[in-house]
């Protein structure tokens, strides 16, 4: 599959072990259920695509603010 992902954004928090990536918002062309605050990232708006390290079928769709709240964290939840 083609990664239709923009290369990762050096402003954007890294949180060890996992892979994060910025979709802007004209790629966003479905809504997401966000982990990190259980609502809705619709379709359109910017957000952010994290993975663990090896396992992107395990990619899920935050918020901007709730990957900054994460990784400021350390971890997921
Ligand atoms: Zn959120």
């Amino acid at each position: 599959m083609g990664d239709p992902l923009e290369p990762t954004d050096p402003n954007l928090p890294p949180l060890a072990g996992y892979v994060a990536h910025r979709v802007p918002g004209y790629r966003a062309s479905k809504p997401y259920v966000c982990p990190g605050c259980d609502n809705s990232v619709p379709a359109g708006q910017g957000h952010v695509v994290a993975w663990p390290e090896h396992l992107e079928d395990d990619r899920r769709h935050w918020h901007l603010h709730c990957w900054r709240i994460a990784a400021r964290r350390g971890r997921l939840a």
